[in-house]
């Protein structure tokens, strides 16, 4: 299996992120997704991990059988809060010896109902432990527009450079600005950061729910896009274009400032995925 590290040094990537289904009628629609996406041969895909374990068995069976299936590697995502040492040990050596090279090695979300937040605050801890365990490619998280649990903009860029540079790439949460990759690849490389730092882009399905998440992600939409989205609010076609186009938009915009990959949230579907990377030019329509 292919390391993303390597897989970064042989030129810009294509990668996909999908998450777990909860039910069968999603199980369908993933594999369905996947399997229309695979046609492009991205340079890599990626699973999420559920928040504090909940598709930890999940996450790890789907990665398997993607892996046994497909040329490209399939990275698992992990959050180590919520676990305790002993688990995440054991997941960990299950991948290495399943023969899984890459892992996105995340904090998560603290519990909010008061349960055990197990053995673990940071990714960087996580860092420590996959290297102790394993020989793996670490990615690792990063928020152009500062994490929302972060004080200061200045400790949050500080944090992220360290813990950039204990990884192998980091990947970016969605934003609706250019300006704001370029700002944060900027700040960082005062740090001293020579890490690639992967954007991620997502093409909205839903005006709701956009908002919702760019808010949770502590992310801003630009007055200009928000007026867009608030024209085709309610028509979900409407929607879906708007988000190929703005997809696109921001895109071409990244490629054209010369980023090492691109990274996009399928959401568990294919077609809007497919029409961004068509109208990019990205891989050649199957
Ligand atoms: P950290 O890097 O640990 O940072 C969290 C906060 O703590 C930041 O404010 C940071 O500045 C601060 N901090 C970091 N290290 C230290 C330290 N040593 N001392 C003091 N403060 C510190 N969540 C999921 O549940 N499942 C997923 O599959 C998932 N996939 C994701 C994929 C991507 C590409 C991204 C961008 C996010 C993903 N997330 C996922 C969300 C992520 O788990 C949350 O954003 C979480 O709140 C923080 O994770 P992190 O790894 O960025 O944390």
């Amino acid at each position: 299996m292919q390391r993303i590290d390597d897989l970064l040094r042989s030129g810009t990537t294509l990668s996909f992120e999908f998450f777990p289904p909860k039910t069968d009628d999603g199980r369908e629609a993933f594999e369905t997704a996947f399997d229309d996406l695979a046609q492009l041969t991205p340079t890599f895909t990626s699973v999420t991990y559920g928040a504090l374990g909940s598709t930890r068995s999940q996450t790890e069976e789907l990665v398997n059988g993607l892996n046994a299936k497909h040329e490209f590697p399939t990275m698992p995502h992990l959050t180590c809060i919520g676990h305790t040492r002993e688990e995440l040990v054991e997941l960990i050596a299950s991948y290495r010896d399943a023969g899984v090279k890459n892992i996105l090695a995340l904090a998560g979300d603290p519990p909010t109902d008061g349960s055990d937040a197990g053995d673990f605050v940071y990714a960087d801890e996580l860092i420590a432990l996959i290297r102790e365990t394993g020989d793996f490619a670490v990615g690792v998280a990063a928020f152009p527009e500062v994490h929302p649990r972060s004080i200061t903009r200045e400790e949050d860029r500080e944090r992220l450079a360290a813990k950039l540079e204990l990884a192998d790439f980091g990947m970016t949460q969605f934003f609706w600005d250019a300006r704001h990759y370029a700002d944060l690849v900027e700040e960082l490389s005062v740090l001293g950061n020579t890490t690639p730092l992967i954007p991620g882009v997502m093409p909205m399905v839903s005006v709701p729910g956009t908002r919702r998440m760019t808010a949770m992600n502590g992310a801003t939409i630009p007055a200009a896009l928000d007026a867009r989205m608030a024209a085709v609010d309610g028509d979900p076609e409407a929607t879906r274009a708007l988000g190929i186009d703005v997809a696109v938009e921001l895109s071409a915009e990244l490629l054209e400032h010369g980023v090492p990959g691109l990274h996009l949230y399928t959401m568990n579907r294919a077609a809007s995925v497919r029409e961004v990377t068509d109208r990019l030019g990205l891989r050649a329509p199957a």
